[in-house]
């Protein structure tokens, strides 16, 4: 089995083991009375959404085996599908537990809760996390989330860390079912080391141990635009990072005001063991900032990561297309991907003619590789879902006619995400399968 079909089983299994767990204590005889219902299906609800929260946390840990399997974009596009179930079931354990209680010791939903809180020990911290992760979910809904800076945002959501450590005890000293001596305390203890210590060794103790081994400085810095730059990092042993065309890193400058912050950028050059290449647009505070960077500045990293690389290929025949800064990982590709001259088509998107970066590099390189250069330019139309300019698609222009080989090809797509997305639309139309369309999405 693939490894994306191992993972998805593991995390079904974890799912199904923990409702084991209920059935093994004898949750389906708990459903007598309207307290014991509620009780239950608190319990039940509690256990499949922490699972599902650690779950959630394993995809957004950038574990090797998940980026291999998924890419860290549709990682996250996992983990945030997660997030409203696990909420919603987290809301109900809490909500059914209360309720059942209350009807046990006939009072109000009020007097329980502040009976919960008060006379057991562990629960002033659930509810604690409880609360933090409302906060952390709803400031994720996409619409609260373009109101803040990826940064406050980002550190409002570390707090769900926080949110699941205080709700260990509570967990484990709250009625029997994980209590300790029990196979299902120790199988819960070993879930939580297990999640725990992936998180800190692929996110902290690896990227550290391994930005010192190699370490990374500023070589040199290339205005290739303004506002755009090329970067050049050397540092030691270099081939031993097995990077390859197309992937990226997360990288933090060790420069002030910005090694408070780590941001992905891609490979703009293949890496040839000695430097590693990044093109990078100042679309923000950090990227904005980087051409005034010193040479000789301590890069840190996280990486690399990113399915976008040769070894997604499936035909010999290759399109590569890129519109704006979406051209870093596709110059890239260019340089080391396989294929026999006149087998290659490069697409380079703008709005305006002469609005497109390294172009002269990717002239060189198509001349030297064997491959054609178009350089398509125009504003897309207004109404019409299209990523050509407007006088092109109004023609009935479509990928197909522009490579009349697309279905025989593999398509690697990098640009803005609407604009990506109408690639994709064209090629499916066009009949190109799944498989040979690859892209990277420069937002998560
Ligand atoms: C896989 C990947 C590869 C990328 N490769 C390149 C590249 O080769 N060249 C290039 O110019 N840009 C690239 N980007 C985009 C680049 O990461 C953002 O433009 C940059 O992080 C913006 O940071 P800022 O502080 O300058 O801007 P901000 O104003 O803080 O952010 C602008 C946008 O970038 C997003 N962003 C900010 N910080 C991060 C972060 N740490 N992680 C993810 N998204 C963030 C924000 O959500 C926002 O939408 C890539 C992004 C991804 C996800």
């Amino acid at each position: 089995m693939r490894l994306a079909g191992r993972l998805q089983v593991a995390c079904i299994t974890s799912v199904a083991v923990v409702i084991a767990i209920f059935l093994a204590d004898g949750g389906v005889g708990r459903f007598g009375t309207a307290a014991d219902a509620f009780t239950s299906l608190g319990i039940l609800s509690g256990l499949v959404g922490t699972d599902l929260l650690l779950i959630m946390m394993v995809l957004a840990a950038r574990l090797p085996p998940i980026d291999r399997a998924f890419g860290h974009d549709r990682a996250m596009a996992l983990h945030q599908s997660l997030g409203k179930p696990t909420l919603y079931l987290i809301l109900a354990h809490a909500a059914l537990l209360i309720t059942g209680y209350a009807l046990l010791e006939n009072i109000n939903v009020f007097a329980e809760t502040w009976s919960m809180l008060t006379t057991l020990p562990d629960m002033p911290l659930a509810f604690i996390g409880f609360g933090l992760m409302i906060l952390v979910v709803v400031t994720s809904v996409v619409v609260v989330r373009r109101r803040f800076r990826y940064e406050a945002w980002h550190a409002v959501h570390v707090l769900s860390y926080a949110a699941v450590l205080v709700a260990i005890p509570h967990q484990l000293s709250v009625g029997a079912l994980l209590s300790d001596g029990t196979i299902a305390h120790y199988y819960w203890l070993a879930l939580y080391s297990a999640v725990a210590g992936s998180i800190v060794l692929f996110r902290f103790v690896l990227p550290v141990w391994r930005s010192l081994r190699h370490g990374l400085v500023v070589d040199s810095i290339d205005h290739v635009a303004p506002g755009v730059v090329s970067i050049s990092l050397t540092g030691r042993h270099l081939n031993q990072l097995r990077a390859i065309s197309g992937q990226f890193f997360i990288w933090r400058f060790w420069a002030k005001g910005l090694w408070w912050q780590a941001h992905p950028f891609s490979l703009s050059a293949a890496p040839n063991g000695r430097s590693l290449r990044i093109t990078v647009r100042g679309l923000g505070d950090a990227s904005a900032e980087l051409p005034r960077l010193r040479r000789g500045t301590r890069v840190s990293f996280e990486g690399p990561y990113g399915l976008f690389t040769e070894n997604a290929r499936t035909s010999p025949r290759v399109v590569l297309i890129a519109a704006g800064i979406g051209v870093a990982p596709i110059r890239s590709l260019l340089e080391t991907v396989s294929f026999a001259p006149g087998n290659a088509t490069v697409i380079l998107r703008s709005h305006a003619a002469g609005d497109t970066y390294l172009v002269d590099e990717l002239t060189d390189l198509c001349r030297v590789r064997g491959a054609e250069l178009r350089i398509i330019a125009g504003r897309r139309p207004e109404g019409i879902s299209s990523w050509l300019p407007a006088d092109a698609a109004r023609a009935g222009t479509t990928l197909r006619t522009i490579v009349p080989e697309i279905k025989h090809s593999d398509i690697y797509i990098c640009g803005p995400r609407p604009w990506t997305d109408a690639v994709v639309r064209d090629a499916r139309s066009g009949g190109v399968p799944k498989e040979q369309i690859h892209y990277e999405r420069f937002d998560w």
